[in-house]
């Protein structure tokens, strides 16, 4: 018997899950916002709900909140931890880089969790440093400016220097001659930091962004100038910060201890010519997507407690070393932080080239061979798989036989050619799992795969998966005590023949087929894409029009549940406003061509236009079940109710 502990292993849920996912005893999937298996909430209460309401509609995007909290406090909790256990003579402070995730609501759900341990923000253009001021940070929290800087974002950051406790980070070293402009002219003096180039490269996907060829960062001769300009115009007290980043998801651990070595070392040595404060040693704390734990690039090789004792033990040794204070030790873990919050939830919508109809009971009067079938079907399990689908084979060319002398007819065909697949099916599974080599089943297993259509975008959702090809966990949110029987890919509604999930979590190089159960009948089937909390919600982009999911923010209370915020998604109207097709007129356009052009259109039909395209304008952009459902109810019912 198939067991919940099954799937968990199956999915490598506990392997990717960092806690926050489990599966209970009905094959639900369960989020524990707090890693407390006695406050969790079960996916299927809330899908519940939302199938409820009226103004939801699947896809749709969840937030845990408590999940950024207790990633602040784990990241926090392992760095001072560190401290502890070496005695570092100095403390850390938490930053949260606002590219990471803009949304207005994430980011004040950081603001607030994080301020019993004085986090900040690290912003990068102008449009991000106006978003973090709105945001009520408290005065003594960083607020790290980064990025190219114009004249208008230093002059802005210059002047609220001393409402918020900002530091202008010299990326270029051309910067630092219009930073000092500017703040004479206003009668300032700056907090700057520097962002010094390393020789240590990244490793993975993102090592564009560190080493000697990185964009931002100054050279060792630069940095030693720059030393040398706020010296001579007595602004050395402005140096607070040397920062450095060498790129994003650093998968392997001996790249960061070589990294923070060297950053380590020339702190040391600008810490004899100046009293810098901080060293922000940026972000690149990786996510495990794929639940592998080695150096490819969805995974990590080392854990967060590791990360942290190796920035706080380098830097501790070499400040020794060379007889210098500690500084306050910044980190800027961005995707840390994020990616786990927040998933998607999709309802597939049919499957591409039907093998197969669904489920059905025989009758009575069916041959012999369906309830044959229906019994393989039933009965096969690991031990008795081989003989079971040979089995199968057989009676489907008893079948066929059947058939050609003219003995039953084409819907028992049809009956008996669904369930010999279906049975193929779980041979298929079987065989994976009993790790089944032979021909036959190899064959057999290509023969079965299925394309599932999901109802979302993976552009606008998932945009890292097509992009850059990165794993992110995908799977079936129910039915997990039951064995899984089929073989699918997921391919998502855009017309665009990349929109695909290619791979699933489950080994380092991700798996190519998600295993999935037999759609029923009357059941919807839904899946979840876990950890977008990072990057995904603002590089999404609008392909084939479809915009933003709704969303739903979830609070767990003990044994209770809530929602706490819904932000809803995007209409077909706010899209084609946002692409310049004006819908204040829109209509009226449509109609006034529908009318114009002599196509005597009656009347009738020109009002059923009308109604549709209003219709259609204020609905959201994903394929919609919702209205049918209920109108069906309502003829069911006898009445009839007139929407708008
Ligand atoms: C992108 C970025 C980060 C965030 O990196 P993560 O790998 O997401 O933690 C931190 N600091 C700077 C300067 C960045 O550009």
């Amino acid at each position: 018997m198939w067991k919940a502990e099954d799937s968990l292993e199956l999915y490598g849920i506990e392997k990717w899950g960092n806690g926050y996912f489990s599966v209970n005893d009905k094959g639900d999937i369960v989020i524990m916002p707090g890693k407390e298996p006695s406050s969790s909430v079960d996916v299927m209460d809330l899908i519940e709900e939302i199938e409820k309401s009226k103004d939801l509609e699947f896809p749709v995007l969840l937030r845990f909140p408590q999940i950024l909290e207790n990633r602040i406090d784990e990241i926090t909790g392992a760095f001072l931890a560190s401290i502890k256990e070496f005695s570092y003579q100095g403390t850390y402070q938490p930053i949260f880089p606002m590219k990471v995730n803009q949304r207005k609501e994430v980011i004040e759900y950081i603001i607030k969790y994080g301020a019993k341990y004085g986090i900040g923000l690290e912003v990068g253009t102008k449009a991000e440093l106006l978003a973090a001021l709105s945001l009520g940070l408290p005065r003594e929290a960083l607020l790290i400016c980064n990025g190219y800087k114009d004249e208008d974002y230093l002059r802005l950051a210059l002047s609220i220097h001393n409402v918020n406790n900002i530091v202008i980070v010299v990326d270029l070293f051309e910067e630092i001659f219009d930073i000092l402009k500017y703040a004479g002219q206003m009668g300032i003096a700056p907090r700057l930091g520097m962002r010094i180039k390393l020789f240590s490269r990244g490793s993975g996907r993102w090592v564009e962004s560190g080493g000697e060829a990185a964009k931002f960062g100054l050279a060792t001769g630069e940095a030693l100038e720059l030393l040398r300009i706020l010296e001579e115009r007595g602004l050395k007290e402005s140096l607070k910060m040397i920062h450095f980043h060498i790129g994003s998801q650093i998968t392997d651990i001996r790249t960061i201890k070589n990294a923070m070595n060297e950053a380590a070392r020339i702190y040391a040595k600008a810490r004899k010519m100046c009293d810098i404060e901080y060293l922000n040693v940026g972000g690149g704390l990786s996510v495990d997507y794929n639940g592998s734990n080695t150096a490819t690039p969805s995974s990590a090789n080392y854990t967060l407690r590791e990360y942290a004792n190796d920035v706080v033990y380098t830097i501790q040794k070499i400040c020794d070393d060379e007889d210098v204070p500690c500084p306050t030790i910044v980190s800027e873990s961005g995707r840390a932080i994020a990616a786990y919050h927040s998933m998607l939830i999709f309802k597939t919508i049919g499957r591409k080239n039907d093998k197969n109809s669904f489920l059905r009971s025989p009758k009575e009067e069916d041959p012999i061979q369906i309830d044959d079938l229906c019994s393989a079907f039933k009965e096969i399990n690991l031990d008795n798989y081989k003989e079971h689908y040979h089995d199968a084979l057989q009676y489907r060319d008893e079948l066929y036989d059947s058939f050609n002398l003219g003995n039953i007819g084409l819907e028992e065909r049809a009956k008996g050619e669904t369930l010999f697949w279906m049975v193929c099916r779980k041979a298929a599974f079987l065989a994976k799992q009993a790790e089944d080599e032979s021909e036959e089943f190899q064959e057999l297993k290509k023969l079965v795969s299925q394309k599932y259509i999901g109802n979302f975008s993976l552009f606008q959702s998932v945009p890292d998966m097509w992009g850059v090809e990165q794993i992110f966990p995908t799977i079936p949110l129910h039915r997990l005590n039951e064995m899984p029987s089929e073989r699918g890919r997921i391919v998502d509604i855009t017309c665009d023949s990349d929109g695909e999930i290619k791979r699933y979590a489950g080994d380092s190089e991700g798996l190519e087929y998600l295993d999935m159960h037999t759609l029923l009948e009357n059941e919807d089937y839904y899946l979840g894409i876990f950890l977008l909390g990072a990057y995904q919600d603002t590089l999404g982009d609008f392909h084939n029009l479809l915009g933003c999911a709704h969303e739903v923010h979830v609070m767990s209370d003990g044994a209770d549940w809530y929602i706490c915020q819904k932000v809803e998604g995007d209409t077909c109207r706010k899209l084609l406003d946002f692409f310049n097709y004006e819908t204040k007129d829109y209509i009226w356009e449509i109609m006034d061509r529908c009318v114009d052009k002599h196509l005597s259109i009656p009347k009738k039909e020109l009002e059923q236009i009308e109604a549709q395209l209003n219709r259609t304008l204020k609905g959201y952009t994903y394929f919609i079940t919702k209205p049918n459902d209920k109108k069906e109810k309502e003829k069911e019912m006898g009445c009839s109710v007139i929407r708008n």
